[in-house]
């Protein structure tokens, strides 16, 4: 069973590395495909895949009209942005070697930031309903 279990390992992160193109955000906090040190949560996983509340994400889907960082008005508003750059929370965050080697760093700083993302998010809703209608994003396309 252990060399099954290894040999599986094995596979798993061959076809880990040989993404060569996509997914290059979480292969960064996630080298080996074995050795995954983060707990995954709805907030964290948003972090560690990029795939969440960040304004290029949303971008690439037409779902905002601008790449900017609503916090800080960086231009190119993705994970790696909130987690290692954005004034957001930054006095509360922890030193970056500790952001991605403890587990219980990377989780308190990523459910922070991403908390209150979503908190602004559901302000600017808010406001957008008492406001008037405004025009609907096109249709997302993949
Ligand atoms: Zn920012």
């Amino acid at each position: 069973m252990i060399q099954i279990n290894k040999h599986i390992l094995h596979l798993w992160n061959a076809e880990w590395d040989a993404h060569l193109t996509t997914g290059q955000w979480t292969k960064h906090l996630i080298p080996k495909a074995d050795a995954h040190p983060y707990p995954t949560t709805f907030w964290t996983t948003q972090v560690l895949t990029g795939h969440g509340l960040f304004q290029a994400y949303l971008h690439q889907y037409k779902r905002s009209e601008s790449c900017s960082c609503p916090h800080c008005q960086h231009p190119n508003d993705t994970a790696e942005h909130a987690l290692y750059h954005c004034t957001l929370h930054a006095d509360k965050r922890p030193p970056l070697d500790q952001l991605t080697t403890d587990s219980a760093q990377f989780r308190y700083f990523a459910t922070l930031v991403m908390r209150s993302r979503w908190q602004h998010e559901a302000q600017l809703t808010k406001e957008h309903k008492t406001q008037a209608p405004r025009k609907a994003l096109p249709a997302a396309t993949s």
